[in-house]
């Protein structure tokens, strides 16, 4: 058992940190308040390769370790949540290419989707249907060489900047629903974005509802070339999805606690700074024991899916970082008194971003399910 990230990884988190110091801590307060898109920040994802961390190294992907992919999420994470959201549902959406795209589906797409030159994202969720995704509505019919697409999809992050953007749709209706469901890899030029969803946080990233209406899309389109496995290989991108959403959620908690540690030995009440106080001090210690917990379950749920499906620890790390992150950043905003609630101290956009994680990639309710029920049937058990 090791618990020491790799020299490799060591190196990695160091060059990330130094990015994220350099180039997103400093600007993400007011970019966040001026609504600006951080074209730059892009810019240097693609510097990095980042936009390639799912992709084969034989498409100019980095192809990264599960554990690094973990580390981008918490890194970026801990300078501005909502600029994570731009490699997410990008990194999810290019790894299901890669994992079940037909050989002309890799080859027309992934080698622009690792270079950031093409961006892309993940069109599950509508008005109507969220975590029951077997309720959607989007309808595409075959007519010839085409499907004819028609629905509206709903909270797609990306959505703007998504050439091909994967949509999940139905392709039959007369199967049991999760057999007549497909995704479909459709072209910028083929959807609407109606509009801009305004959010509690993740800003940074847009996130918007996308209007298919009676699109023609090649069959050529259809991911993996056979109708019917769409829900399975989201459900699959989904556990990638939870690994990136926990990691998110560890950097957010860290954030709100070194923000708050370095505001208690700074504050002064009583002629001494509020650090000394153990009211104070038992707040630090449960932020810092509950982080370093939700740090390690990330680690190794994200190890554990270099070896095949995590669906448990996926949904447990995810499930279990995420409410530390709610904790933490309410914690961190008690820490800073009345600052707290300044727009002018980092715990505040903190506090906004954190409630994401507890929604995205299946509500936490919804990962507890997923939890129960594998422990329940025998697929997964707790203990040695
Ligand atoms: C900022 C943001 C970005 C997003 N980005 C994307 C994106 O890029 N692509 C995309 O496809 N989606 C995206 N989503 C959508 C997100 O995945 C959904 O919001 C989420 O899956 C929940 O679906 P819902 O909102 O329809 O809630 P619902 O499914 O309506 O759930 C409402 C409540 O009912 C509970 N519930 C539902 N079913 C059950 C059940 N069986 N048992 C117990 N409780 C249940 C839920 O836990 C929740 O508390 C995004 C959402 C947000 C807020």
């Amino acid at each position: 058992m090791d618990f020491e990230l790799d020299d490799d990884q060591r190196m990695f988190q160091r060059t990330l940190r130094e990015f994220v110091n350099k180039d997103i801590v400093p600007v993400a307060a007011q970019w966040e308040r001026e609504g600006r898109y951080p074209t730059e920040i892009v810019e240097r994802f693609k510097e990095l390769g980042l936009f390639g961390m799912t992709v084969p190294a034989a498409y100019g992907g980095l192809d990264l370790d599960r554990v690094s992919f973990a580390l981008v999420f918490e890194e970026i994470a801990r300078g501005w949540m909502g600029v994570a959201g731009i490699l997410g549902s990008h990194s999810l959406a290019a790894w299901m290419i890669a994992q079940y795209g037909t050989a002309e589906q890799k080859d027309a797409h992934l080698a622009a989707l690792a270079s950031g030159d093409r961006r892309t994202g993940i069109a599950l969720t509508e008005p109507g249907a969220g975590t029951d995704l077997q309720g959607i509505m989007t309808r595409a019919v075959r007519d010839g060489d085409h499907y004819v697409v028609t629905g509206t999809k709903t909270w797609i992050t990306n959505a703007r900047h998504a050439d091909p953007l994967p949509v999940l749709v139905k392709t039959s209706v007369e199967t049991p629903a999760h057999r007549g469901m497909s995704v479909l890899l459709i072209d910028a030029g083929n959807f609407t974005v109606s509009r801009d969803l305004p959010k509690l946080g993740y800003k940074g990233t847009e996130t918007c509802e996308v209007v298919l209406d009676e699109a023609r899309v090649p069959v050529s389109a259809l991911l993996g070339g056979i109708e019917g496995r769409g829900m399975q290989q989201v459900l699959s991108a989904l556990e990638l999805g939870r690994v990136n959403i926990a990691a998110r959620a560890v950097g957010v908690a860290q954030c709100a606690y070194d923000a708050a540690l370095a505001y208690a030995k700074d504050r002064h009440a009583f002629g001494q700074p509020i650090a000394d106080f153990q009211a104070i001090q038992l707040k630090l210690a449960d932020m810092a024991t509950e982080i370093q917990a939700a740090r390690l379950m990330t680690y190794w749920a994200a190890s554990r899916s270099a070896a095949g499906a995590v669906n448990t620890e996926a949904a447990m790390a995810k499930y279990f970082a995420s409410e530390v992150a709610l904790r933490a950043t309410m914690e961190a905003m008690r820490v800073h008194g009345g600052y707290g609630y300044s727009q002018e101290f980092v715990v505040e956009r903190l506090y906004r971003d954190a409630p994401l994680m507890a929604i995205g990639e299946g509500t936490n309710d919804v990962n507890r399910l997923v939890i129960a029920r594998s422990l329940i049937s025998g697929a997964a058990r707790v203990g040695w």
